[in-house]
């Protein structure tokens, strides 16, 4: 089925072994003795134990032709998934803070996305993300050091630990970006409360809620996320293996989409939370009941969902269209 990823932080899409090829090439010395030690690491309790070796991780990304592979091991990854479009997160304080510079970062990233639509017919964009455990001050000086590069990404998110960091923290930001004609999203509603997924519609005004599982807790937002087609781009292995929900038959991911809500299925972290954007859809599947009319739908609101145009949604919707005609 053809579909679009909207929710990747490409730093999560590095595998365990490109973490240590790199780590070689670049004479970086990580904490880890083998790809099994660390892979081992991978047993996370909340999300901050998890964005601890996540940012270990990410240290052994120097050169443009790092973030360059990083990007291009995912995108096959996708393209083999039979993912469409992607729009694919990018954290650069994580790297700038290392004393790597803003272009390194962008330039690597983005020739690969370039690649990716000649090579393997995957449409690849990029989101800047901001650092909710940093200042809004912190996040300014990201974004200005970023224009320079302002054709080479689509929009800005924001992420890292949520609890404690209200989306309203980085109103300003935002309405600096907004001016800029920069997509936004942030994320909300994964661990924190549905105060938060509040805040990000009508504060930082943005387009998409990343995560948003935890709105179910609150019927008037429920109802305003249906009515406005806000999509959620949730994504139930991160949510299960972040205890989230104690077990995927536990996930609200049918909840959300009977209750008309825009939810998607994405991978997120996937080099850490075991599985891209098929294994997500197949495990979630299997442990709710899902039907292929909700597959359906979880397809199309992707497309819906994503920043392109709309020629090209309707192009993307013809695709899916046909392959469930042929499976029918
Ligand atoms: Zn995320």
């Amino acid at each position: 089925m053809p579909k679009a990823e909207l929710h990747i932080h490409i730093e999560g899409s590095l595998e365990p072994e490109l973490i240590f090829a790199m780590a070689a090439r670049n004479g970086v010395a990580i904490a880890y003795s083998s790809v099994e030690e660390l892979r081992q690491a991978y047993a996370f309790s909340n999300l901050q134990s998890f964005l601890d070796i996540y940012y270990a991780g990410a240290s052994v990304l120097l050169h443009e032709q790092d973030f360059h592979d990083m990007a291009w091991a995912y995108l096959e990854r996708a393209a083999a998934d039979n993912v469409v479009h992607a729009e694919i997160f990018f954290d650069p304080q994580t790297h700038t803070a290392r004393g790597v510079d803003m272009g390194v970062v962008i330039n690597g990233l983005h020739r690969a996305c370039v690649e990716a639509k000649a090579r393997l017919g995957v449409d690849a964009s990029l989101i800047l993300c901001f650092l909710r455990h940093l200042s809004e001050d912190d996040a300014l000086e990201t974004l200005q050091q970023a224009l320079p590069y302002r054709d080479k990404f689509i929009g800005v998110g924001l992420d890292s630990s949520e609890v404690g960091h209200p989306p309203e923290k980085f109103a300003r930001v935002f309405e600096k970006c907004r001016g800029l004609g920069l997509h936004l999203v942030a994320h909300a509603g994964e661990e924190g409360p549905p105060a938060y997924v509040w805040t990000a519609l009508d504060v930082l005004k943005v387009e998409r809620i990343d995560h948003g599982v935890q709105s179910t807790k609150d019927p008037a937002l429920m109802k305003r996320l249906a009515q406005d087609r806000i999509a959620l781009t949730v994504c139930p292995l991160s949510n299960l293996k972040l205890c989230v929900f104690p077990q995927l038959a536990d996930h609200n991911i049918r909840e959300l989409l009977d209750a008309g809500l825009a939810a998607t299925i994405n991978s997120d972290d996937p080099a850490y939370f075991g599985g891209y954007m098929n294994e997500n859809f197949t495990q979630t599947f299997a442990a709710t009941g899902l039907t292929a009319a909700h597959a359906y739908q979880l397809a199309k609101n992707s497309f819906d969902a994503s920043f392109t145009d709309a020629a090209t949604k309707r192009r993307y919707t013809d695709m899916l269209d046909a392959v469930f005609t042929a499976f029918e």
